[in-house]
């Protein structure tokens, strides 16, 4: 079992398997796209699957495969198969911009990948647009409404919440919760632009979010949040689905972090926050042996920071920059 110094069990491994992407979200990347690094770089899958056998040999369970966009490696349907099948992994789960996937669904959803995250930050095309400097709308939402046809999966919608794009979206995406099974979540906007210019408030915060969606839906029910959930949910009452609030940036949710990240270049990350605990693939390519990995993933999780403030102090006092979510995965 991973256990950190505080009590936390970590059983959840974000794996980020590119650092490229076709979208340019204003809140993730530069217009210009961000420096991608090459391809030797990255963790082979060979590498990913020795990773993920030797974690689930210490108890993580769960696999969220992100990037980037992940549907831009190549192969990568094979990755998610060849997970499904390692011992102790028994939640397979990915988020993605859902330009590139809906012809992998149906293959997909067989093999276990039954939790699918879809951004979507705008129901209007040109808002769209402009929030990810490309004209992908109707291949989002294409795949949307072939992911509610499968009742196997299990749906949710992540908007990034932005003063000066999207809030008339807010309300929009609640309503879509009337009819459909789905939770979308709204998301604190946090400093991963890639542009290294740290934000030090936010005026739409969680409990801004909250009393705006309120407003217009006066009635509506906190539901228990799922052990380890990173948002605060509700239903709207009459509301087929639900609708969820991630405090990404006021960070009210660390106590009951189970996660881990594994960066395309093979960096462990024990927090969205730090500058990263070491770097797997190096020794993987030097020659370490499972239990090498075991002990240095062990040592990484013992010194997890308390929550995502502590880790952020860490990394600033090491002059480390904050990266772009692409680079990563969110
Ligand atoms: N490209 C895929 C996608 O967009 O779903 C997966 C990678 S993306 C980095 C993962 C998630 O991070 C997305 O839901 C995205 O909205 C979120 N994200 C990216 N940058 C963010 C930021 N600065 N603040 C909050 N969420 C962010
Ligand atoms: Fe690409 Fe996802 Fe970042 Fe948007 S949020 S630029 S889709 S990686």
């Amino acid at each position: 079992m991973l256990q950190d110094s505080h009590h936390r069990t970590i059983n959840y491994l974000r794996i980020a398997v590119t650092d490229k992407c076709n979208l340019r979200c204003q809140y993730c990347m530069p217009a210009e796209g961000i420096k991608y690094v090459a391809h030797n770089e990255l963790l082979t899958y060979e590498e990913i699957l020795r990773i993920v056998s030797v974690v689930a040999s210490q108890g993580v369970e769960k696999i969220r495969i992100t990037g980037g966009e992940p549907f831009l490696r190549k192969e990568m349907p094979y990755l998610i198969k060849e997970i499904s099948k390692i011992n102790g992994i028994n939640k397979l789960a990915i988020t993605t911009n859902a330009t590139l996937c809906k012809d992998y669904i149906d293959d997909l959803i067989p093999v276990g990948l039954t939790d699918w995250n879809i951004s979507i930050d705008s129901l209007d095309r040109e808002r769209f647009h402009s929030i990810t400097r490309r004209d992908n709308y109707d291949t989002v939402i294409d795949c949307i409404h072939h992911l509610l046809q499968r009742p196997e999966a299990k749906l949710k919608l992540n908007t990034v919440v932005m003063k000066e794009h999207n809030i008339e979206d807010i309300i929009p995406l609640v309503e879509m919760t009337r009819e459909h099974k789905m939770n979308v979540r709204f998301i604190e906007e946090m400093p991963f632009n890639g542009s290294g210019n740290e934000q030090a408030s936010l005026e739409w915060n969680h409990k801004k979010i909250l009393s705006h969606v309120q407003t217009a839906h006066p009635n509506i029910n906190k539901l228990k949040d799922p052990k380890n959930s990173t948002s605060f949910n509700y239903q709207v009452q009459g509301f087929a689905g639900s609708f969820g609030i991630i405090p990404a940036f006021t960070r009210s949710f660390c106590g009951t972090c189970n996660r881990l990240r594994l960066t395309p270049t093979g960096t462990i990350k024990t927090c969205l926050y730090d500058k990263g605990i070491f770097n797997i693939k190096n020794m993987i390519r030097s020659g370490a042996t499972d239990a090498e990995l075991v002990l240095a993933i062990k040592e990484a999780i013992r010194f997890k920071a308390k929550d995502g403030f502590e880790a952020d102090r860490i990394r600033r006092g090491s002059n480390s920059n904050l990266s772009s979510m692409a680079q990563i995965g969110g």
